[in-house]
């Protein structure tokens, strides 16, 4: 099976409009999403249709459950918890309960995958995959051989050897298919790891891809400013941080 996998587009239309253009070219019809559709850019409303007429399962994010009053957003930072409230004065009754309906996670046995937005354990609890004693205990979590995920902004693969230590790496990949994988696909919307392009990746067969794809990130940075988001979230699209 052929598939792509995105995460974290937070209303950020030109970066997921260039995703969208190069998997259509791609001719790959299956497209999971990961959650955070919403929260931090100019464009809620128009990025949630485009991801639901391009992605056959849709996940909520902790932005996204922000935004419906579903959690709670004072643990989130100002900036972030400015652009959930602002997010909440123009998205539509219809997309609120769009979103209010995503679930948090999906596993699907046939494919061989789990799909989740921030950790296959405790998805409810938004924690951040980093630390590889957090890898461990979340491999016991998922009975896939692969378990996609987003959250961190940062793609990332980390492999279970099943006897050794746990893995990680940032490159493509051939998945062995006596090991299991935690795939982070990296973020379409606000990429933090040093890469100012929109990420995403593509799965075909055993074959990992993380794809890279520049957009026009001073159009989206115009409507931002336009809409009055605050300048920090702004700038850092200009640098991937
Ligand atoms: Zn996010």
């Amino acid at each position: 099976m052929v598939c792509a996998v995105l995460s974290d587009v937070h209303a950020n239309r030109e970066a997921l409009e260039a995703v969208l253009d190069d998997i259509g070219k791609r001719n790959i019809g299956t497209v999971f999403f990961l959650g955070d559709a919403v929260g931090y850019g100019p464009e809620p409303n128009e990025c949630i249709k485009l991801l639901s007429n391009a992605c056959s399962v849709l996940l909520a994010g902790n932005h996204d459950s922000g935004v419906t009053g579903s959690i709670d957003i004072n643990g989130f930072n100002e900036f972030a918890r400015a652009a959930v409230e602002w997010t909440r004065t123009v998205i539509t009754e219809e997309h609120k309960k769009l979103l209010m309906s995503f679930p948090l996670r999906k596993e699907f046995g046939e494919n061989g995958i789990t799909l989740v937005h921030a950790t296959p354990c405790e998805p409810e609890k938004w924690h951040y995959l980093v630390r590889q004693e957090d890898a461990v205990l979340n491999f016991g979590c998922f009975d896939t051989p692969v378990c996609f995920i987003g959250h961190t902004h940062r793609p990332l693969v980390i492999e279970e050897s099943g006897d050794g230590p746990v893995r990680s790496r940032r490159s493509d990949i051939l998945l062995n298919e006596d090991r299991a994988y935690i795939i982070n696909v990296g973020s379409v919307g606000q990429p933090r790891d040093g890469d100012a392009r929109a990420c995403y990746v593509i799965k075909y067969g055993n074959h990992i891809e993380f794809v890279r794809i520049p957009y026009d990130i001073q159009e989206t940075q115009r409507k931002m400013a336009r809409v009055g988001l605050p300048s920090p979230l702004i700038e850092r699209l200009s640098y991937g941080m």
